[in-house]
């Protein structure tokens, strides 16, 4: 498959040996991520804060390049300097929602799944110059400004997945001048993985809420991997048994489900994002605005009439996914069934 260029080095750490520290004084700032043991001392921001002495980023990892820039922060390659192995590390402030994103990557482990290693929290930023010959370093507030004002960081380690998204594979199968015949098989290969992924992050009672081609990596050997879960959520149903109420709009407006719009929703809203991700992986489209139409028929259940004759059975699967009714869309595990009876 022509696909982006693969990481420098990805490893597999079967056996972790990274120490998850809380008390250590030259890496003072680590918290487990263990649920049962410190998910109090993960909330009690103070208590971490007032351990802080210096920056474990800089003195374990050489930092090789930058990822990702955002609202929310900054992803980083690293060499870590022990194991000289490259990670990820995504640094973003120390929210709730950033905490909330560290807490589910940490106890999910599937291959489909962008692989969590580690994270801390630090008091300063790190900042880089990559590409503008300007020194790289730390923002952190002055020292005689009150510390408990000062904001804290999440550092979030993970396995690093080559630089090019989804969102990458698709924009160039676009450039191409006509449909690609091979299209079809990878597609099918690349949603065949993002299920599985999915089927078992709702296993785990996790909701994604941020579907994209952007949120959707690429490992080693080209292994799918779903990564960003800023925004997961954990489905909790309430004593009768209903969903319960949500924050209204979380996601990517253009992936968003019907229901997400309002505040009771669940895991099928992520099936929804997956009809729109399949159309997507299939069909040549030319330009922002081509797309932005065409998402708009589908979400209505049309689709280009070449389209509907070129992928009978892709275009039934994808109607089922954008159901208005999230009782109407299928399961994950339903979906990778079907999926396994038309690729065979
Ligand atoms: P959020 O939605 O949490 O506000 P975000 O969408 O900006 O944040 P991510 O999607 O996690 O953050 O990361 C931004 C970009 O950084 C990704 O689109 C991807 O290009 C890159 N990136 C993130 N994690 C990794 C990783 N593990 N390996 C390689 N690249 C990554
Ligand atoms: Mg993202």
């Amino acid at each position: 498959m022509d696909r982006p260029t693969s990481p420098d080095k990805i490893h597999s750490l079967e056996s972790s040996s990274e120490g998850l520290t809380t008390s250590s004084s030259d890496i003072p700032m680590t918290v487990s991520l263990d649920p049962s043991s410190d998910q109090d001392k993960f909330k009690n921001i103070e208590n971490i804060r007032s351990t802080s002495t210096g920056s474990r980023f800089t003195s374990d990892f050489d930092v090789t390049g930058k990822l990702g820039k955002g609202g929310f922060g900054r992803v980083f390659t690293a060499r870590k300097k022990l194991l000289d192995k490259q990670y990820a590390v995504k640094i973003v402030r120390a929210t709730e929602k950033a905490q909330r994103e560290a807490k589910a990557l940490s106890d999910l482990q599937h291959p489909n799944v962008v692989r969590y290693y580690d994270c801390w929290m630090e008091d300063s930023k790190y900042r880089s110059n990559f590409g503008s010959g300007s020194s790289s370093g730390f923002s952190s507030s002055s020292s005689n400004s009150n510390s408990n004002s000062r904001p804290l960081y999440l550092y979030i380690m993970m396995e690093l997945c080559c630089s090019e998204t989804l969102k990458h594979w698709i924009n160039k199968r676009n450039e191409t001048p006509l449909q690609d015949s091979q299209r079809r098989a990878q597609s099918l290969s690349i949603l065949q993985q993002i299920v599985s992924g999915v089927e078992y992050i709702h296993s785990k009672n996790c909701i994604h809420r941020d579907l994209k081609p952007a949120n959707i990596m690429f490992g080693k050997d080209d292994v799918v991997k779903i990564g960003d879960f800023g925004l997961v959520a954990t489905e909790i149903e309430d004593d009768d048994g209903n969903l319960m109420k949500r924050t209204k709009e979380q996601g990517t407006r253009s992936y968003m489900a019907p229901e997400q719009m309002t505040d009771t929703y669940g895991h099928k809203v992520d099936m929804f994002a997956l009809g729109l991700i399949f159309f997507e992986l299939l069909w040549k489209i030319s330009s922002g605005h081509e797309r932005a139409k065409l998402f708009a028929d589908a979400r209505s259940q049309r689709f280009p009439e070449e389209f509907s004759q070129t992928f009978p059975q892709e275009c039934r699967i994808i109607k089922l996914l954008l159901c208005e009714q999230p009782e109407d869309r299928p399961s994950a595990g339903a979906l990778k069934l079907e999926l396994e009876n038309y690729a065979a």
